[in-house]
């Protein structure tokens, strides 16, 4: 995200070396305009040695599979937006069983983010692709549907799932 007039009081920000780097900073109200990496939370479901993944609707890399995944919302902790994403995408009803990962990433020309991966393991639910998912299902691991959407995700995949 770039500003180009101060959100607090609306003046032209300007380049300015502070903290270390340049910054764009309001010389009106001393606004520093940090840019920081977003938190994302995704998990990692097995059935039967097959992984849980979608195919996303959207851009970035619309037609392309993830991990179900999803950015941290407001008031909201890794674990539950990890939870809630996989909902959303697949009707699955996950409990999150261990930390598998944490990547950052800077492969999005907009933003950087800091994705945590879990374990998870289904509870409930029924499979059926929702919300940003065109398709949502469980592949064998060493025969995917196509193309793995982030490096992030591909990492994991690579990583940790011949292990799960
Ligand atoms: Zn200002």
């Amino acid at each position: 995200m770039h500003y180009k007039y101060c959100p607090h009081c609306g003046q032209l920000l300007i380049k300015k070396f502070q903290d270390g780097r340049n910054r764009m900073v309001c010389d009106q109200c001393g606004y520093v305009h940090y840019q920081n990496p977003l938190p994302a939370a995704a998990v990692v479901v097995m059935r039967d040695q097959q992984v849980l993944l979608v195919k996303r609707k959207f851009a970035p890399h619309a037609g392309e599979w993830s991990l179900p995944a999803g950015f941290v919302e407001h008031n909201e902790t890794p674990e539950e937006a990890a939870v809630r994403e996989t909902a959303e995408e697949t009707g699955l009803t996950v409990r999150i069983k261990q930390l598998l990962d944490v990547a950052g990433t800077c492969e999005d020309h907009k933003s950087n983010i800091v994705l945590v991966v879990y374990k998870a393991e289904q509870t409930g639910g029924t499979l059926q692709a929702g919300d940003d998912a065109e398709e949502a299902g469980f592949f064998p691991v060493d025969d995917l549907p196509g193309k793995i959407a982030f490096t992030s995700h591909k990492r994991v995949l690579e990583k940790y799932i011949n292990r799960y």
